[in-house]
């Protein structure tokens, strides 16, 4: 019989793809919704900081383990933003088809060759909330910022997102071929080979 691990994102898209990374892990996967549990102020300075404040919060309100994803578009032109304010760039309730509108806006003078950007992500494994040894991983997808949306996969800022080794952007890409290059991928394959070497 699988165990409970609580995922602690109310995000669809990021859900989806935790379930089909961790499948056959042993563990079913329910989202911090299914328990009433309501996210908690995302007031970290880093991915790490605020992967660790929803595992913590979704462990405390649920008594049961807790992995949290973290993770955000850092572009280079625009000195890292929207970083870790990638979900609300355009303000709250903005959604990600204003998300998307307002990073072509800020990069609208930026020419291709200076659109480089990486999306980041750090995966936190808590066992309960006052543990005090939690697993943490990370991964990066390196790639740039196209002047208009291709593709209808995926979510958040895939439509903009240019992977240079496909020439696909993350949009346009399958969801198991995103799932190999990604960013979530390679956190969530380096976070399973921790607990399961
Ligand atoms: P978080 O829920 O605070 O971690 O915010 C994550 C945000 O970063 C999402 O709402 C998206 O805007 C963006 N993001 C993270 N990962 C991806 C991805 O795989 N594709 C597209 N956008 C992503």
């Amino acid at each position: 019989m699988s165990r409970v691990l609580v995922a602690a994102t109310g995000n669809r898209g990021k859900l989806g793809e935790i379930e089909r990374l961790l499948d056959g892990f042993g563990w079913e996967i329910v989202a911090q919704s299914a328990f009433g549990v309501e996210p908690p102020p995302e007031d970290g300075l880093t991915f790490v900081e605020n992967a660790i404040i929803k595992a913590r919060h979704a462990s405390r309100c649920t008594g049961r383990p807790a992995l949290a994803d973290d993770s955000g578009l850092v572009v280079d032109a625009l000195g890292g933003a929207p970083g870790v304010h990638s979900a609300r760039y355009a303000g709250p309730g903005g959604g990600d088809a204003a998300n998307n509108e307002k990073l072509l806006r800020a990069l609208a003078e930026v020419p291709e060759g200076e659109r480089s950007a990486r999306f980041e992500c750090a995966v936190v494994w808590m066992q309960d909330p006052h543990d005090p040894v939690p697993f943490i991983a990370r991964g990066t997808w390196t790639g740039r910022v196209l002047e208009a949306p291709r593709g209808a996969n995926g979510f958040g800022y895939d439509p903009l997102f240019l992977d240079p080794a496909t020439g696909r952007t993350a949009a346009e890409l399958a969801p198991e071929r995103k799932d190999a290059l990604s960013h979530r991928g390679r956190a969530l394959r380096a976070l399973r080979a921790m607990l399961a070497p």
